[in-house]
């Protein structure tokens, strides 16, 4: 059953309602309040001017992580509930949120000494209470190149395992919307909050447009939380034009290489000579390297990686896997994304915390900022917590958090992988000619919603088709993604709900047609919109690669 009602009743169930709590954006972070907020039984709006997941939300690292690195500027308390909510969400989404292995190179001439990065994985073990998959392990010089031969190199001098945890930001968020949905929260995309409305001096609900009509519309709510992430000055400069800004926006960018290139079995997380550590991460038909950490002061809607940033991560990669001779035209895809952390003047962009940070205004508005892709559910509830003090001086009364036990809506009733047989059994029934591989994709991107997806590729043999030859996408996809998903457009469906944008060789422009007449068929398109859709998506291809042409030109 779909989560999302047609968009024109949600927008009509917008007016002449007073809402307990209006939550401005539709990343990790509003995704994660709205559920809060609504398993409290609040009534919650949830608005996202783009589509969900739409800003840094897509662009991480894709890692739900204590972030091993913030042991060394001492943010204990940040790994510390990074681990416990690492494990929470293993168990609320064992599809989108699993357990993996990274192997720590040790060098002689960068990083810190194995004794040190030993000392500090042990930390990280303790620090997980015992709920971790495993322990970490020290490897010798030929222990890490049995794992992974391409860390070859004359610098390499030994190497850690250690358990830590990925995910699918994009869909991450996406569940997170959806279960709010499912426990009544109305949420919308394409619709930007302007302005505020203002009942005496406080604040008491927002002005919104529509981005497909134009059109303003004004919705009342009790309490409204900013959780525009990057934007979130913007939207506090909505109560006072003046006021300061707090954030300090940091770009971090990926590149992804065929996987052909660069073949790991594993995540690996390698330290560099200034200091930083870089993950290489193989996902399907790529490895994604990354990320670079720079102040940023552009607009958050404009954000790519430069050609320094491409410098940067190259040099990096060619260091820690010479025999692989990473160049630049083997990059497949980039994207950057902005860290909304909050700027704590005289500290080096490293040493910023992040950690989240709650504001509430003079006239009620919450602001939450910073903090992570894994701690999201701490941070909703948090959110939650402190708009519940403000509700009580309204005379309602607000419960006690209770996600922490509950599953997201995608949670499959068995082990993934006894899920994916039962896929397997499925599809040998029905026989739809779809791979092996086809199958373990959609077990671990939908979970139990998998079925649904392999009912209409058994309904219509037509939609077991790949999306991109070679990859395990399907066209069912397209389909279920504008029916079930909230997908409104083909940048949402080739960027967020498949991950063609940085998987495919091409970057899906050669499915870019079929894939938009499919929505045209799902959506009621229009010639135009089709049109407009698809010169959207070939604009975000081409900023992506906007870099190129400076690389190959330097001044
Ligand atoms: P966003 O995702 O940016 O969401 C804000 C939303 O608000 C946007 O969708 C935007 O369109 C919307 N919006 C803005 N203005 C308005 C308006 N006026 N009206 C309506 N909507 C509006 N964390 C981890 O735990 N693991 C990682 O591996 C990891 N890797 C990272 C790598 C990089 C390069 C970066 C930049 C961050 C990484 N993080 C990671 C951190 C994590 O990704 C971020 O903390 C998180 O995604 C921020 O989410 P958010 O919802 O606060 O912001």
């Amino acid at each position: 059953m779909t989560a999302f009602a047609p968009r024109s009743a949600r927008l009509a169930a917008l007016a002449d309602r007073l809402f307990d709590l209006l939550v401005i954006g539709g990343g990790i972070t509003g995704a994660a309040v709205a559920r809060d907020a609504a398993a409290r039984g609040l009534s919650v709006c949830l608005l996202e001017k783009k589509d969900w997941a739409a800003g840094t939300s897509w662009r991480s690292t894709k890692l739900v992580h204590g972030g091993l690195r913030y042991l060394e500027s001492g943010q204990v308390g940040l790994v510390f509930e990074s681990l416990r909510e690492r494990a929470i969400l293993m168990e609320a989404a064992p599809h989108l949120v699993r357990p993996a292995e990274f192997l720590f190179p040790e060098y002689s001439q960068r990083g810190r000494p194995a004794w040190q990065v030993g000392l500090g994985l042990t930390a990280y073990d303790l620090l997980a209470l015992g709920r971790a998959p495993s322990r970490h392990r020290g490897l010798s010089r030929a222990e890490v190149l049995r794992r992974e031969r391409l860390l070859e190199s004359p610098e390499l001098l030994s190497g850690d395992v250690y358990p830590d945890g990925r995910t699918d930001d994009a869909r991450l968020t996406l569940e997170n919307v959806m279960d709010a949905v499912s426990l009544g929260a109305v949420a919308l995309t394409g619709v930007e909050v302007v302005g505020l409305l203002r009942r005496v001096s406080a604040v008491a609900g927002v002005v919104a447009r529509d981005a497909e009509t134009g059109r303003n519309m004004e919705v009342r709510a009790r309490i409204v939380i900013n959780a525009t992430g990057p934007w979130g000055d913007r939207v506090r400069r909505l109560e006072h034009p003046g006021v300061e800004g707090i954030l300090r926006l940091s770009r971090g960018t990926h590149i992804t290489v065929p996987s052909a290139r660069l073949p790991l079995s594993r995540i690996v997380a390698f330290p560099l000579a200034d200091g930083r550590l870089l993950f290489a991460v193989p996902d399907g038909a790529v490895t994604m390297l990354g990320t670079t950490d720079t102040d940023f002061s552009g607009s958050p809607d404009e954000v790519t990686g430069d050609e320094n940033d491409l410098a940067y991560l190259l040099a990096a990669t060619r260091q820690t896997f010479p025999h692989a001779e990473i160049a630049e035209h083997d990059v497949v895809a980039t994207f950057a994304g902005l860290r909304p952390l909050v700027d704590e003047p005289g500290k080096s962009l490293e040493e910023t915390s992040r950690e989240e940070a709650i504001l509430v205004s003079d006239a009620g508005l919450v602001t939450i900022t910073g903090g992570k892709l894994t701690t999201h559910r701490r941070m909703g509830e948090k959110a939650v917590d402190r708009a519940a003090a403000l509700l009580a001086r309204q005379g309602v009364a607000v419960s006690a958090g209770a996600t922490r036990e509950r599953p997201l809506p995608g949670k499959p009733r068995s082990p993934v992988v006894e899920w994916q047989k039962h896929l397997l059994d499925l599809r040998d029934r029905s026989n739809p000619g779809l791979t092996d591989d086809t199958i373990a994709h959609l077990a671990y991107r939908y979970g139990s919603r998998a079925v649904d997806v392999l009912g209409l590729s058994i309904a219509d043999r037509s939609l077991g088709r790949p999306i991109v030859e070679g990859l395990p996408d399907i066209d069912a996809e397209v389909v279920f993604a504008a029916r079930d998903e909230d997908a409104r457009s083909v940048s949402d469906v080739l960027i967020r709900r498949t991950h063609l944008f940085w998987q495919a060789s091409d970057q899906g422009l050669g499915s870019l047609e079929r894939v938009a007449a499919i929505l045209a068929r799902e959506l009621s398109w229009s010639p135009v919109p089709m049109r407009d859709s698809s010169a959207a998506y070939e604009r975000e291809v081409e900023r992506s690669r906007t870099w190129r042409q400076k690389f190959r030109e330097p001044n």
